[in-house]
């Protein structure tokens, strides 16, 4: 590396869950860590379901009190609502309190000894020399590190550099409370139909009153709000209940052929569009990413060797491009069916017994090993219209 003055070892653009793991990481590795972001309160507002498998212990520290809520299956309603029921019989997913959670990694990385700045914007770099500019209230600053890493969420300013603008799903989603105390608390509720396909509709119980419903789709959020209000309205488990609050977001959208380095520069989380299609969850994937940008900065550090950045691309596309290349498949064919396609799909695969197979082998982040299981026992021939045969078929051997 060049011997120019560094203020920090490596800036971290954006305070969420993602960039404030990473600089814990770097932190605990006694670098010198500043993170910069432009909100003046971490976390808030909320942005999200926050539902994640169980396996984010193995991933992140997550303290009990973070966690709202436990679930343990799932109903899947097609758009004429047959249902299929998928379930484990211990928790499979947590429901995070999720203004906490982001509060609390961010509070872990300061405690190992990262700078938090908030209020501070930043709004150009250099990514050769590792120099970024930043508004904080009325004056310009100008800080510069060995190395950035951008994790600045979906409008990440640094990844335009290099990327093309990426394209992004809206989200939308209401925090509801019921009179009675009638939600089952222990599965969630999702609802698909070619309308809003490939996203879908989410109803996550909280405790047996309140629940995060919410959506995401290629609609704009107009589109989606009257879609929502009008499925609490019509949906018999919410016939008395308040909309408490409603939010908007935007969930990138995953892109095999996206840059992640880039000079003295890495793009992680959502500002790299690390994000399951099938899904859209980000965190697990995002926690994952930042282990390994952690172990491949502190490698480019140790040997003051830039170039050792790229490993990090490398190891990304080794670990995840095969299940997030599965994951868009699946998303298009969705896409393509009608809801009279769904319909029949639904009812097949109850009679197929597929809601064994599904609890068995069914990860809410990692599809492919039920796709193969599927495959496998051949019932994903019997329930998927003809045409798409030989799609899914080639799309599993091309990966
Ligand atoms: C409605 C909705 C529901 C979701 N539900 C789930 C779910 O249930 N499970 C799941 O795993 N994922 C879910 N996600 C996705 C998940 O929220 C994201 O993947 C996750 O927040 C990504 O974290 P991040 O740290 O990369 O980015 P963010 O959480 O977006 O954090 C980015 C940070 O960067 C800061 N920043 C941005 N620009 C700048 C700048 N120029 N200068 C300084 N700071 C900047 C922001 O203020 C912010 O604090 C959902 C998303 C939405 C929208």
């Amino acid at each position: 590396m060049t011997h120019d003055k560094f203020d920090y070892d490596v800036i971290v653009v954006g305070g969420g869950p993602i960039g404030s793991t990473f600089a814990r990481y770097m932190a605990e590795k006694n670098y010198k860590v500043v993170i910069l972001d432009k909100k003046t309160k971490i976390g808030v507002p909320l942005q999200c379901a926050g539902l994640l498998g169980t396996k984010v212990k193995e991933l992140n520290i997550l303290p009990s009190h973070i966690i709202i809520n436990k679930v343990n299956g799932a109903f899947l309603h097609s758009p004429s609502n047959h249902t299929l029921h998928v379930s484990k019989k211990e928790a499979a997913a947590y429901l995070l309190d999720r203004v906490a959670y982001d509060q609390f990694l961010s509070q872990k990385a300061v405690d190992q000894g990262s700078e938090l700045l908030l209020g501070h914007k930043v709004f150009d770099a250099d990514l050769k020399k590792g120099e970024v500019k930043v508004k904080y209230k009325n004056q310009i600053k100008k800080l510069k590190s060995k190395v950035i890493i951008d994790a600045g969420g979906h409008s990440s300013i640094v990844s335009r550099q290099f990327n093309p603008q990426p394209k992004t799903f809206e989200a939308i989603q209401y925090m509801v409370k019921t009179d009675q105390t009638i939600l089952d608390s222990e599965n969630v509720h999702l609802h698909v139909n070619s309308k809003i396909s490939p996203g879908f509709i989410w109803v996550i119980p909280l405790n047996d009153s309140m629940a995060r419903i919410g959506m995401f789709s290629r609609l704009d959020y107009i589109k989606m709000d009257n879609i929502l209000s009008d499925f609490v309205e019509k949906n018999e488990a919410f016939e008395k209940s308040k909309i408490l609050k409603k939010y908007h977001g935007y969930i990138p959208q995953y892109d095999p052929k996206k840059k992640l380095v880039k000079d003295r520069t890495i793009l992680l989380g959502d500002a790299a569009s690390q994000v399951k299609p099938t899904t859209g969850g980000g965190l697990l994937i995002g926690f994952e990413c930042a282990k390994i940008a952690a172990d491949v900065v502190e490698k480019a550090l140790a040997n003051d060797d830039i170039e050792i950045l790229t490993d990090y691309q490398r190891i990304f596309n080794k670990k995840f491009k095969s299940e997030l290349n599965v994951q868009l498949q699946i998303q298009k064919t969705f896409e393509l069916m009608q809801d009279r396609e769904l319909d029949s799909m639904f009812l097949k695969l109850k009679k197929e017994g597929a809601e064994q197979i599904i609890s068995e082998c069914g990860d809410m982040d990692s599809q492919s090993p039920l796709i193969k299981e599927m495959i496998k026992s051949g019932i994903i021939f019997s329930v998927l219209p003809k045409i798409f045969f030989r799609r899914i078929t080639n799309l599993w051997k091309s990966t």
